[in-house]
């Protein structure tokens, strides 16, 4: 046989006052997203010419009444018939955008769950609901207890729209302070589409830079948005307009922040909307890793609202969105590589970090980095090399006996100096490789460039910097060698071990202390663990 679940009401209140979401302060979020949807919908209505009379200020208020405990929403949006109220508010997972979205295909609702409605139960005692449609019928008055008993009438109301009044609960009177307020609708409701008000303030910005077209935006207007997302902030060095409409629909606007230095990441500054309701601030899944340092907002209704973080995870629209905001990145610094090479190099030393990171992290970025990845020259003239300039520069000098590339590099111009003088007496180019990540940089591209190998600058004498089969050998025997050694031992404890002599060219200095690349390398990782 077949059948149909049934669900008891009574049973099933308890359990959506309690779990529906584990935030309580996301009920005024869920309310004023159904004031918005009610204002939007009036105005697409109108658009059509089928609301008579006057639309008024479209605008949300929220009203505390700390004495009454209560905390009204009210809206000037297309209001309920009593009809309509019995179809949405008395049903459980009841909800008109889909019927609305049908008729009037590019409106934006927020809605979808028809669950929302009820987060006010998680906050209140009582829930009164006074609304009067756009259609001439009478306001109606419900009121509910979340027994789940509720009461309907007819009401007094003139104006068209929604009043929501909460009963705040004895266990919600934090929502009673007129600061967690105001740090709630900071925190949700910043860029919704309405002018939304509190404490006669407008407290929102219905207009965020996202939803406008890039050729209407200057970049005074990117860099005050930015000011506005973070006060106080480095002006950005440059941003990306993100806009997409199929096979998924995402706006934004991310912007690269001056970082120089690893401790200055600061991640989870990307915003997450959802048709400019916030959604979160933890984009740890929608956004690869390394993207993670990118600053601004991405808003996609395709990423729903009402979701757990491991549901998100599997989401196949947010796999797209992830590949679809690597590749958007890489386009993005590989148009201001080939615009304007010099501008990029100027930036180099804040987008390096980033740009290395993503190698790391993200094959598809790796993929198109090689465009724009760059090395600097340790020399004077501080030029920069693609890898690809780099390899056929250095041909004839650095390739080695098994026809890989030697990247010769310095992780301290200053200390290596001798080193690097010497090096360059030869013909080789020396590259700068100094920062934090650059150890696992290197270690990470050897892995995956199999032509390409790296050599500290002061691994061994220049001689033997790149391996021809023509090493240069030992001008001493074995034990003066051993001598020698002795002697390094009682001046130098730390290096003794790596104590090698080898013949030196005449015009070079008479005693070199080198580092092997390997032992190094496996000193810096902790495994060789001594000196
Ligand atoms: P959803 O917003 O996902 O549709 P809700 O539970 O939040 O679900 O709301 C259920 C329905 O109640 C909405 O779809 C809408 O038709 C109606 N509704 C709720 N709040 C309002 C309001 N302020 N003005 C007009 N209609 C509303
Ligand atoms: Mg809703």
């Amino acid at each position: 046989a077949k059948g149909q679940i049934r669900v008891e009401s009574e049973n099933i209140f308890p359990i959506i006052k309690k779990f529906l979401y584990s935030d309580h302060e996301i009920f005024l979020r869920e309310l004023i997203s159904n004031a918005v949807d009610a204002t939007q919908k009036v105005k697409t209505l109108a658009s059509k010419g089928e609301v008579k009379g006057e639309l008024g200020e479209l605008r949300i208020d929220i009203k505390l009444d700390k004495e009454n405990k209560t905390i009204t929403i009210a809206d000037r949006g297309i209001g309920m018939t009593a009809e309509e109220v019995d179809k949405y508010l008395n049903q459980v997972a009841f909800s008109s955008a889909e019927e609305f979205l049908e008729k009037y295909k590019d409106a934006n609702i927020i809605g979808h769950f028809g669950l929302g409605f009820y987060s006010g139960f998680m906050v209140s005692d009582r829930v009164d609901v006074i609304t009067k449609s756009y259609k001439d019928e009478p306001a109606t008055f419900w009121t509910c207890d979340g027994n789940p008993e509720f009461e309907i009438r007819e009401a007094e109301k003139a104006e068209r729209g929604t009043d929501i009044v909460l009963h705040i609960n004895a266990e919600s009177e934090e929502f009673l302070e007129e600061e967690r307020i105001k740090n709630i609708l900071n925190k949700f409701c910043r860029f919704l589409p309405v002018p939304i008000f509190f404490k006669d303030e407008q407290i929102n910005n219905p207009e965020p830079i996202w939803i406008k077209k890039p050729s209407e935006l200057t970049d005074e207007d990117y860099r005050k948005f930015y000011n506005e997302l973070y006060p106080y902030s480095e002006t950005p060095l440059f941003w990306i307009h993100l806009n997409v409409d199929y096979p998924f629909n995402l706006t934004g606007v991310l912007y690269f922040p001056k970082i120089k230095q690893s401790y200055e990441i600061q991640k989870d500054k990307i915003q997450l909307y959802s048709n400019q309701v916030f959604v979160t601030d933890e984009v740890k899944d929608i956004v690869p890793e390394f993207l993670m340092l990118l600053h601004g907002v991405i808003d996609s209704p395709d990423i729903p609202l009402n979701v757990s973080r491991s549901y998100l995870q599997g989401d196949p629209n947010v796999r797209k969105i992830n590949a679809y905001i690597t590749k958007k990145v890489a386009d993005k610094l590989e148009e201001i590589f080939k615009k304007d090479r010099t501008a990029f190099e100027e930036k180099w030393e804040n987008i390096g970090l980033f740009v290395k990171y993503g190698m790391m992290t993200e094959d598809k970025f790796l993929d198109k980095a090689d465009k724009f990845f760059v090395m600097q020259d340790a020399g004077d003239d501080k030029k920069y090399y693609t890898l690809e300039e780099y390899k056929s520069q250095t041909e004839a000098l650095q390739k080695n006996k098994d026809n890989k590339y030697i990247i010769l590099y310095t992780t301290d111009p200053v200390h290596q100096d001798a080193y690097i003088k010497a090096a360059q007496a030869k013909g080789y180019k020396i590259v700068r490789f100094e920062t934090i990540v650059d150890a696992a940089f290197i270690n990470h591209m050897e892995m995956k460039w199999n032509d390409v190998s790296f050599t500290r600058v002061d691994a061994d004498i220049t001689d033997n910097l790149i391996d021809k089969n023509d090493a240069a050998e030992s001008v001493l025997s074995q034990e003066e060698t051993d001598k020698l050694k002795e002697l390094f031992k009682l001046d130098i404890p730390e290096i003794t071990a790596n104590v090698e002599v080898k013949g030196l060219s005449p015009d070079t200095a008479p005693v070199v202390a080198t580092r092997p690349e390997m032992m190094r390398r496996m000193k810096d990782m902790g495994a060789a663990g001594g000196p």
